[in-house]
């Protein structure tokens, strides 16, 4: 055994904020189905397949992290489902010894075909986004995508016996901020959660403006105060998420807050994009090219591990979005992996 090599590889991470980092989350695409308005442009330009990490350089990555004490594993994209072949990534991270939580992050629409086979590899959480229940408006909002599609999604993935389901909404003022209380009492008949989330300045979408289009955390709470009674939770995923219950239901509501109630004091993760870049903010360009490390040298985990170690020391202490200023993230979120 290469001892020097194992010295270097910690079994935790830890960066210069003394955060541990212990959730990774991969884009494994930026494709997609749906072009969601706040996520994209209308003409998005998508990444060439031969600049794509492979499934084996994925897996090798979320390995690698597992090895470095991470213990929750996120797919996202893109719309991870239209990748081809990517149940072997599931089926693969799944195995992992040390990974307690693979989840999945998806528009919903391919999950009639998948969803059996997610929860055979060992997906256990599935968040699904869904903005609105109105066929037209959902339409508008991912520019051409039908709801009934994501109905039967979210059929299927129930069936499939996923416990743990959650809705993903991004509410914007004058499109579908008035669908909050619909919304939760959806999400209380199919017994599954809800995160409302607040739309960041990611990238240059054309559709609308978004420091107009604001709504605010706080202001759907009080929206919803006047339906429900919301009981705050020391509940915690492991994410930004602030969680409510409504008393009697199990559904929680959850509020991704980026704007209201910077979350950075307590972040745990970092995020690798389908080109293989470790982006280790959200709202920061701080990152490593893992792409090149793992190309550099094929089949070689403990440098792979070296230069993920290294990376803490680039951890930025947090974001500084400004929905008032032209964007200074040029990617999209499909790049960035929600
Ligand atoms: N295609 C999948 C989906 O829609 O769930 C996974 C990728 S998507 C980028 C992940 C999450 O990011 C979705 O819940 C989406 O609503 C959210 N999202 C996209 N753009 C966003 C933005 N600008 N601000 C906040 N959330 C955004
Ligand atoms: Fe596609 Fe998800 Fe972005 Fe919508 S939010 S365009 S579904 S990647």
């Amino acid at each position: 055994m290469d001892i020097q090599n194992q010295a270097q590889s910690p079994s935790e991470l830890i960066d210069r904020y003394r955060r541990r980092v212990s959730y990774l989350r991969i884009s494994v695409t930026d494709r997609c189905d749906l072009r969601c308005v706040y996520c994209m442009s209308e003409n998005m330009k998508f990444l060439p397949r031969e600049s794509l990490l492979t499934l084996e350089e994925i897996i090798q990555v979320g390995r690698s992290f597992v090895d470095l004490g991470v213990h929750k594993i996120r797919i996202t994209g893109g719309e991870p489902l239209h990748r081809r072949d990517i149940l072997k990534v599931f089926r693969e991270l799944g195995e992992l010894d040390g990974l307690r939580e693979l989840a999945l992050t998806t528009n919903g629409t391919q999950l009639p075909k998948f969803a059996h086979e997610l929860r055979e590899a060992g997906v256990s959480r599935i968040n699904v986004s869904l903005d609105t229940l109105r066929p037209d408006r959902y339409t508008a909002i991912t520019r051409n995508g039908r709801i009934e599609r994501v109905f039967a999604g979210l059929d299927a993935a129930q069936d499939a016996g996923f416990s743990r389901i959650k809705l993903n909404a991004v509410i914007l003022k004058n499109r579908n901020h008035d669908e909050i209380h619909e919304l939760v009492a959806f999400a209380i008949e199919r017994g599954i959660d809800i995160s409302f989330i607040e739309e960041m300045p990611l990238g240059v979408v054309g559709d609308h403006d978004r420091a107009e289009c604001y709504y605010s955390s706080d202001q759907i709470r009080e929206d919803l105060g006047a339906h429900y009674t919301l009981v705050p939770t020391a509940e915690n995923t492991g994410g930004p998420s602030r969680y409510f219950r409504v008393p009697g239901v199990e559904t929680r509501i959850g509020f991704i807050s980026p704007h209201s109630h910077n979350f950075c004091e307590t972040c745990n993760r970092v995020r690798l994009t389908s080109e293989g870049r470790l982006l280790l903010c959200l709202g920061q360009e701080h990152s490593v090219d893992l792409r090149r490390v793992v190309r550099g040298n094929p089949g070689d985990d403990e440098a792979l591990k070296r230069a993920i170690v290294a990376s803490m020391d680039i951890k930025p202490r947090g974001h500084d979005f400004n929905l008032h200023e032209a964007p200074v993230i040029f990617r999209h979120m499909n790049h960035t992996g929600g």
